[in-house]
């Protein structure tokens, strides 16, 4: 279900119950549905990488319901069809359809909540994808270690480099499809339409940039003698 227009009101205290539940994090996956995107290729040292952007990307977050759920409690989110109240427990769906004292004004049956839904929004955003094969000093079983800290050090690279604030890039990875590696890392602007900083990067020399912002990420200043390397140095 696309993530509906919402009604909230400010709770003056909440329950124990809630204030447990508004801890646990939620399961949300991004999708990026790529088109038509301009790419070129960026060659480092021993590493190459595809770098792709597409302006106004369609990116797709589904929001499947608390990650840490309890077995007894439902998946995704419940919805009350007759009320329009949102269900997060099993026992808030009992007191919800109780016969005899239901807490639904409009004394909702089993039948009217509607179960496992999964919340989606979707958006136009300014996107870059990075995509490279793992590295041959990199042991496959460390593959998801390397493109982890691959896609948070080039991140942290792309916001100091443009001086921007976490809320306004966006990131994730997902399978790659083509031939230039198996996991591609995606950054998106969060803002529709965008401030244009993403499409920077189609100038390779602005990559390279953030490449090194990267590289002090990860070592501390690339021109220090003595500064370690590593796989993402050399992109
Ligand atoms: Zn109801």
């Amino acid at each position: 279900m696309e993530l509906p227009n919402q009604h909230a009101r400010p709770e003056e205290y909440i329950t124990s119950d809630e204030e447990e539940r508004r801890r646990q994090d939620y399961e949300i996956n991004s999708y990026y549905e790529r088109s038509d995107p301009q790419s070129y290729d960026l060659e480092g040292d021993g590493v190459e990488a595809r770098v792709t952007y597409e302006g106004s990307a369609n990116i797709i977050l589904v929001n499947s319901g608390l990650r840490d759920a309890d077995d007894d409690d439902p998946d995704g989110f419940a919805l009350c069809m007759e009320c329009n109240r949102w269900l997060t427990s099993e026992d808030q769906i009992e007191s919800h359809t109780d016969e005899d004292d239901s807490e639904c004004y409009a004394n909702a049956s089993e039948e009217a909540i509607k179960r496992d839904i999964e919340l989606f929004s979707e958006g136009q955003h300014d996107t870059v994808t990075l995509t490279s094969p793992l590295p041959a000093d990199i042991e496959p079983q460390r593959a998801e270690e390397f493109y982890r800290t691959l896609k948070e050090t080039v991140y942290q690279g792309i916001l100091v480099s443009f001086d921007l604030d976490e809320e306004e890039i966006g990131t994730f990875v997902k399978p790659a499809t083509g031939e230039h590696g198996q996991v591609t890392t995606v950054f998106y602007e969060t803002s529709d339409g965008g401030a244009g900083v993403l499409h920077s990067l189609m100038d390779e020399t602005r990559f390279r940039q953030v490449a090194r912002e990267t590289q002090t990420v990860l070592h501390g200043d690339p021109d220090d003698e003595g500064a370690a390397s590593g796989p993402v140095t050399s992109v």
